[in-house]
């Protein structure tokens, strides 16, 4: 059995004060909700307000995650955050997301790198992959997603494979309030990310490691997702933003 997770990447929004309201808006919601173990909630605010928000959720079964980190751990890095600056503050971190390859230049290469620069200073990587729109009327998308995952793995021992969190995030979906079907997700899902990972390790790896959906998710279609066998719950942008939004998710990855 996989433990369903449900984060919300806030992605450029929210200063110290934003984001302190927002949590007192759900915090007693999410804890209830994360409390008997069936999901995990991971708040992703940015790096500025990562602080405030684990200092919120401390004493709650709520969990916090960065949205980047650099894959060198100090030095001469302008802007950037290393992994020991994030490991007192958060457990999670979101690597590869389809913004950060977009706009930022991150490649199948750094997320690798990104991935085991993670792991050893022990902060859980959630994985983002998908495919663009034009690859996915091509039908590139087993080719293009399934190349994602044997790159973001590479050298990546089964033991930490397991800890990793993939979410697969087609890109025309992100944002776009065109979500994917909740059967489209699933085969791409299972087959394709599954499939790559028991190429790479065995099925019983496949089938451990936590694979979420993101793209569009709402209260209104999250149920159509968590009711799919292969996807274990969502990476969640614009509706992670609004308090009832992103409770009415987390609760229906409960049901
Ligand atoms: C995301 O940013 O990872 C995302 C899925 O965004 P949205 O839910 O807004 O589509």
């Amino acid at each position: 059995m996989r433990t369903p997770i449900i984060a919300g990447n806030w992605k450029m929004n929210k200063t110290i004060a934003e984001a302190r309201d927002l949590v007192n808006g759900m915090r007693d919601d999410l804890a209830r909700l994360a409390a008997g173990a069936k999901i995990e909630i991971v708040l992703c605010p940015p790096f500025l307000a990562i602080p405030e928000v684990a200092t919120l959720v401390k004493n709650t079964p709520i969990r916090v995650g960065a949205q980047n980190v650099h894959w060198e751990t100090k030095g001469a890095f302008t802007g950037e955050i290393a992994a020991p600056m994030l490991k007192d503050v958060c457990e999670y971190v979101i690597i590869g997301h389809s913004e950060r390859r977009q706009y930022f230049g991150e490649t199948d290469e750094s997320v690798n790198k990104k991935i085991k620069t993670a792991l050893t200073h022990h902060l859980k990587p959630i994985v983002c992959v998908g495919e663009n729109l034009v690859q996915n009327e091509s039908g590139q998308t087993e080719a293009f997603v399934g190349g994602q995952v044997r790159a973001a793995f590479k050298d990546i021992s089964r033991d930490d494979a397991r800890g990793i969190v993939i979410a697969y995030e087609p890109i025309w979906a992100i944002g776009t309030g065109k979500a994917a079907s909740g059967t489209g997700a699933n085969a791409v899902i299972g087959r394709t990310i599954r499939g790559a990972l028991a190429a790479l390790y065995d099925v019983a790896t496949a089938q451990q490691v936590r694979v979420q959906y993101g793209g569009s998710v709402t209260p209104k279609n999250a149920t159509e997702f968590f009711t799919q066998l292969e996807i274990d719950g969502a990476l969640v942008g614009g509706a992670s933003l609004a308090a009832a939004d992103f409770a009415a998710i987390c609760k229906a990855a409960v049901k």
